[in-house]
């Protein structure tokens, strides 16, 4: 069933007039433009009425799964809710009618909130400073590689490589490479973590860094930490953490305290901005005091006189990484909901997002494999192993969770479980909803003795069926063309 694009929806001549000209709005656009400065044919816009383009993307929109329509388990993508206050803030005309070229004093509002919400992540993560340019995790992955880059070519080490644990996201060895940097994978111990003794048989003096997420994406703590600081000192390797996130450690535990030298923060998970379908999102960064030379530039400083500027005075700086100074709308979200939720408000938001995945972990521990039986943290990963013996395969499980109107969980991956399905149920869920997934998780199992064929058939209630995803992949067709 496709749904017509709103240009096939479109018919000449059709519009609403509920604004006529003789209302005063409008006039002589080529006497307010100037001539040169009109198109030469009209725009091609689709020619609806109203109520049509709002029937049109209410369908649509209800189709997708999405955060304010049903739970969201999707591990290690924090797909928490989106308090709407702070999509209220973010469009205050003070922040979403300025100008990136106005001039600093016109701006101050819009300067002193990134810098407080640079010191507010500071304080968060221990770390000496912060730059919210990056516009994505990976992009502050990126950037935190080639600060350590910066790093090491100042001081004349000669460096190859990065290690990087087998459990770690995708991201990571990408953006290894992509700042010249091979990627030496570390294996995880049996309890599912980075151990100190695997570690010092895997570094040596190449070693530029180690790029470890903690909690890791088995939703384990890694305990090693003090004893991998260590053994990194003593090898100048950088320790740098995917912070992604960090729902788990917020008034809990700090990377800064920990050793680490470089911490990226997903805005877009941890501190509730939207996400999901492509953007727009934020990768701040936070640096220890050795890396702060290197961070990109523009930082947004304040002089004696309490006014904020823009420092471009910074010779070491690996440049500018984002056009401007980042996703300005997006800062202005987390901003909102740090200080709605102020320190106390976040240490619980990691505190129930830790027993949410617990209380959902035990439930479900009997029904499905849970290869790492440890207390976790913000999530935790099963595994569908019992069920594929049984001839369905966590994929079709996946599917047959979205007939409920539950969005499935992260499947296959970390890849070092097979058949993985990491869950994250967040903090914002309750109890009556975390039971609820119990349940038609226990109930799918279930129908895999009792109906295996309806299982692996599914999904049945969604507006559309199961896809072809190698062909979407491979001919994605995204743009309409008359
Ligand atoms: C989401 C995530 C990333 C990448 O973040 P993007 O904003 O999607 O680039 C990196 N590492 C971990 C652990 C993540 O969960």
């Amino acid at each position: 069933m496709t749904e017509p694009t709103i240009f096939e929806l479109s018919v000449k001549g059709r519009k609403n007039n509920y604004i006529k000209p003789e209302d005063g709005i409008g006039g002589d656009i080529e006497k307010m433009l100037g001539k040169e400065n009109l198109r030469e044919k009209p725009a091609g816009l689709p020619e609806m009425t109203e109520n049509e383009v709002i029937r049109h993307f209410t369908r649509l929109s209800s189709k997708n799964h999405h955060i304010d329509k049903g739970f969201y388990p999707l591990g290690s993508c924090t797909m928490k809710y989106n308090p709407k206050v702070n999509e209220q803030v973010a469009r205050f005309s003070g922040f979403s009618e300025i100008h990136p070229f106005q001039m600093t004093g016109t701006v101050q509002g819009a300067l002193h909130l990134m810098y407080d919400l640079a010191e507010m992540l500071k304080e968060i993560a221990g770390m000496h400073a912060v730059s919210l340019q990056p516009a994505a995790g990976a992009q502050g992955e990126f950037c935190g590689l080639l600060m350590t880059r910066k790093y090491h070519i100042k001081k004349g080490n000669d460096k190859e490589t990065v290690i990087i644990p087998d459990s770690a996201h995708g991201t990571n060895p990408a953006s290894v490479t992509f700042a010249g940097y091979r990627p030496v994978q570390i294996n995880s111990s049996a309890d599912g973590i980075v151990s100190a003794d695997e570690l010092e048989r895997v570094i040596d003096d190449k070693t530029a860094a180690i790029m470890l997420t903690n909690p890791n994406t088995l939703g384990l703590f890694e305990s090693d930490i003090e004893k991998i600081y260590k053994i990194c000192r003593k090898h100048d390797t950088l320790m740098y953490m995917d912070g992604a996130n960090l729902n788990a450690l917020l008034g809990i535990a700090r990377p800064g305290d920990m050793g680490f030298d470089c911490v990226h923060f997903n805005l877009h998970k941890t501190f509730s901005t939207p996400h999901g379908g492509g953007g727009p999102g934020a990768g701040a960064v936070g640096v220890s005091e050795r890396l702060e030379p290197f961070l990109p530039k523009p930082i947004i400083a304040k002089n004696e006189d309490e006014e904020y500027y823009l420092s471009y005075n910074r010779p070491d700086s690996i440049g500018q990484i984002h056009s401007f100074y980042g996703n300005f709308a997006v800062m202005v979200r987390a901003y909102a909901y740090i200080l709605s939720n102020g320190s106390d408000g976040l240490r619980e938001v990691a505190e129930a997002a830790i027993i949410n995945a617990n209380y959902l972990k035990e439930k479900l521990k009997d029904t499905y494999h849970l290869p790492f039986d440890r207390h976790c943290m913000h999530e935790f990963v099963l595994a569908g192993t019992n069920q594929k013996k049984k001839g369905v395969k966590t994929l079709e499980i996946a599917k047959r969770i979205l007939d409920f109107g539950i969005h499935a969980p992260t499947i296959y991956f970390p890849l070092i479980v097979s058949e993985a399905l990491m869950i994250e149920p967040t903090e914002t869920e309750n109890v009556q909803a975390l039971d609820n997934f119990a349940d038609i998780l226990i109930q799918i199992d279930k129908e895999i003795d009792e109906k295996p064929e309806f299982v692996k058939e599914s999904p049945h209630n969604t507006p559309v069926g199961r896809l072809d995803e190698v062909l979407a992949a491979k001919r994605g067709d995204v743009a309409y063309i008359e």
